[in-house]
């Protein structure tokens, strides 16, 4: 008689921590997954969790909004929560549209009615006047919705008189940088993954994020 011994596979959840991004945007969300990745960080989006909140983002400041974000939803989900609030700020609109960015031409507005607005809102302003920046806020909050991180950080440029590429989101096409001459709609992944206010504010945070979700592995690159 053969003896046959059965290989029995335990499989033993894994204790690691993950980290919700706390964005309804998919590509916003999408950057971020992107820009994360590399760092081993397990990643979910909101599309994971069907209960996800639709935070009221009512802050007057980007500091403000991720941190509503990234509290109300951790505290909701019970899971560790990065949320990002960001925007543009238009030198000759006086930092308009800000933290209105995303609703800047009517609370349903599309990104092809935000940036008709605002060419229209420029169409008198000269190619010299037309500088502006973006901004980018994150917020890490833990599972029971206490901030325990946060970073800022900006990219300067120019808004264009007319879109020109498709790469990106939001006002991208309207975005130049002025050192390469393009749009960020022109220049594509790689490089605002380098240049963005969204990469240099998750590089700024990721040692912290990295010493809560890893602690005992954590070396941030
Ligand atoms: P939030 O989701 O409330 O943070 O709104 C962000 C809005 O700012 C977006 O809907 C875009 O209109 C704009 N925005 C933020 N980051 C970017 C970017 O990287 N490229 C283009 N537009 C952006």
């Amino acid at each position: 008689m053969h003896k046959i011994s059965l290989g029995v596979f335990l499989v033993v959840p894994s204790s690691r921590p993950f980290l919700v991004l706390g964005t309804h945007n998919r590509k916003k969300g999408r950057e971020l997954v992107d820009l994360l990745a590399p760092h081993g960080l397990e990643v979910r989006t909101l599309e994971d969790f069907p209960n996800a909140l639709e935070v009221v983002e009512d802050g007057d400041s980007f500091a403000a909004n991720a941190g509503l974000k990234a509290a109300q939803q951790s505290r909701h989900l019970g899971e560790w929560v990065l949320a990002d609030d960001s925007g543009i700020c238009v030198d000759a609109l006086g930092g308009a549209p800000g933290v209105y960015s995303a609703r800047f031409a009517g609370p349903d507005a599309t990104d092809d009615d935000n940036n008709r607005r605002l060419l229209r809102d420029l169409a008198n302003i000269s190619a010299e006047k037309r500088t502006a920046h973006y901004v980018c806020q994150v917020a890490l909050a833990d599972p029971l919705g206490n901030i325990r991180a946060e970073s800022r950080d900006v990219c300067g440029g120019r808004i264009r008189f007319e879109p020109a590429g498709s790469g990106g989101f939001g006002y991208d096409p309207l975005f130049e940088l002025p050192e390469y001459h393009c749009t960020f709609g022109e220049l594509g992944p790689h490089v605002k993954r380098v240049l963005s206010h969204r990469s240099r504010a998750l590089r700024a945070i990721l040692p912290q994020l990295l010493s809560f979700l890893h602690p005992h592995e954590a070396t941030a690159t």
